[in-house]
């Protein structure tokens, strides 16, 4: 017989989330966690599901019947729209200018598709003209993808555009908005977005371990109508939709996090509070305070003003700084994590987050006060 372990709980401190994602969590979204667990087809549960179905709709600015969590993370979000609709030999066009660009390419190829990748710099959004030019040269393409809120580098793409721009050469778009969602305008049925993935650990505030996920009726069209079956059973959202569908009619899926879905309707709840605008303007406000802070201390951002995301600042790491040793005496000695710099930007930026709950003057002055600090 093995020895059980004799091993204390876990009591995590109560840290200050400020790099990129997770995020602060709502007080409100942990306690609604922790309330008593029912049954994944309790119909209390399932009456909470409709609500959540509506605020995710919300959220996205969408009337898409397929719209939901998968019981999974941002990941498994932008999994779910590839396995799903690429089929092998389609051509997918792949905007890359950061590390969820290069992703999706993967995503695009274990898909048996074929990826057409379109690169710019680490810092820039993706460029509408130039996916315009590559989409003129592959007229066979099926899909436009790209990410909207670029979290390696702070840079945010004209999603309104790029999303015209599919529909005018008959492609799909599929789009990230793990970062995006929450923080900065997003209109999915405005702007035509065909495919869409978000998170719900970032400008949700939700915990980790969620992603929502909406297609158009052109998608749920292009999925219905596939010649091959999806390789994913998990996420094969035909199956999915029998207990998402709505209709009071659920059939058995998987067992839903029932807890965690507690959470994302409490952070949902939350947003559709507040206003989803007056939240994109708390998120701005916010920026322009942190922005004024950071540039007394002389730390200039990677990302041009025009294309900068207020949630995600990615901040040049000033010359002869140690960087590792600030990110640990922040999270030590302020209980603070910013987050370091990802891909090109490894060991040269931080990113700071100002995401969701996270988003707040107290958070603001906070940082700034640690960071003066520890730069002495
Ligand atoms: N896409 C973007 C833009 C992200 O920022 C992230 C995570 O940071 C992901 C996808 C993957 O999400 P997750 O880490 O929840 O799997």
């Amino acid at each position: 017989m093995q020895a059980a372990p004799k091993i204390a709980p876990f009591m995590p401190p109560r840290r200050i989330l400020m790099g990129p994602g997770p995020s602060d969590v709502y007080p409100e979204v942990l306690l609604a966690q922790s309330r008593p667990t029912v049954g994944h087809l309790d119909p209390l549960f399932v009456a909470m599901m409709d609500e959540l179905k509506a605020l995710l709709q919300y959220a996205f600015q969408t009337q898409n019947e397929v719209t939901l969590a998968v019981s999974a993370p941002g990941s498994a979000g932008m999994e779910t729209c590839f396995v799903n609709l690429v089929e092998p030999g389609e051509k997918v066009v792949v905007c890359r200018n950061g590390v969820f660009g290069e992703r999706m390419r993967q995503n695009v190829e274990r898909c048996g598709g074929v990826a057409v990748v379109v690169d710019f710099p680490w810092g820039a959004p993706v460029d509408p003209q130039v996916v315009e030019g590559v989409l003129k040269q592959h007229p066979d393409a099926s899909y436009l993808a790209f990410v909207h809120a670029e979290t390696s580098t702070g840079a945010l793409s004209d999603a309104k555009t790029l999303c015209a721009l599919a529909r005018e050469h008959n492609c799909l778009s599929i789009v990230d908005a793990v970062t995006s969602l929450g923080g900065v305008e997003l209109r999915v049925d405005e702007w035509g977005i065909d495919a869409i993935y978000s998170g719900s650990q970032k400008c949700l505030s939700c915990v980790p371990g969620l992603s929502p996920v909406s297609f158009s009726p052109r998608a749920v069209e292009k999925l219905k109508s596939r010649k091959t079956p999806v390789q994913s059973w998990f996420l094969d959202q035909t199956l999915v939709m029998g207990y998402w569908g709505g209709s009071g009619k659920r059939a058995y899926h998987h067992t839903a996090p029932v807890n965690a879905l507690y959470a994302l309707h409490e952070s949902l709840r939350l947003l559709a509070e507040e206003g989803l605008e007056n939240a994109w303007a708390r998120h701005q406000h916010m920026h322009q305070l942190l922005k004024a802070g950071l540039e007394k201390l002389g730390l200039g951002f990677v990302v041009d003003e025009a294309y900068r995301l207020p949630q995600l600042n990615a901040v040049y790491i000033p010359e002869g700084v140690d960087d590792a040793a600030v990110r640990s005496q922040l999270l030590k000695g302020y209980n603070l994590e910013i987050g370091a710099g990802l891909g090109d930007l490894a060991g040269k930026a931080w990113r700071i987050g100002l995401m969701g709950y996270g988003a707040r003057a107290e958070n603001v002055a906070i940082c700034l006060k640690a960071l003066e600090e520890v730069l002495q």
